[in-house]
């Protein structure tokens, strides 16, 4: 569905998954909206570097009150929504991208959790975090750009990966 938001441009709203971290959600709000980190940095008011920080935790930036309003608005979603994507500490962030297969296969999202320094296994799973794509050892592009749920070098899907040993 298009709207017109408060800022008077259409965007197509994009609906955050439980659990969905930040950097996943804005990746999927501006291939939606067909937006660079550019042009979404240009309606939000903030520099194309600044968009770049929030899609990368290990950079430890994450937005102000004021620009999590702005966002909300554009978004057409609460700031709470906002928050809870957010790292909840951004201090203690593991800082490879990581993921469970399982988890991806079920919900096609990065999530938050997976972010936190000291966790290591899939509660839900009870399996290993991966680090690299098991077939090539390749690491995980930033969860902004999983636009095709595959490992960038050999495309092997997220959801077939299996867990290391
Ligand atoms: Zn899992
Ligand atoms: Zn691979």
């Amino acid at each position: 569905m298009k709207q017109t938001d408060a800022f008077g441009e259409w965007v197509f709203r994009v609906e955050p998954y439980d659990g969905e971290s930040f950097g996943h959600y804005l990746g999927r709000f501006r291939r939606a909206n067909c937006l660079s980190r550019h042009s979404l940095a240009e309606l939000v008011g903030v520099t194309g570097v600044m968009i770049g920080d929030w899609e990368t935790p290990s950079r430890r930036r994450t937005p102000t009150a004021k620009q999590l309003a702005t966002l909300s608005q554009l978004f057409g979603i609460t700031t709470e929504q906002l928050t809870q994507m957010l790292p909840c500490d951004p201090l203690v962030l593991n800082l490879r991208t990581r993921l469970c297969p399982a988890c991806y296969a079920q919900v096609p999202i990065h999530q938050k959790v997976w972010q936190q320094a000291g966790v290591h296994v899939c509660e839900l799973h009870q399996q290993p975090l991966l680090t690299a794509c098991p077939a090539c050892g390749t690491d995980f592009r930033l969860p902004a750009l999983w636009e095709h749920g595959c490992c960038e070098y050999c495309w092997l899907p997220f959801s077939q990966m299996k867990p290391a040993l």
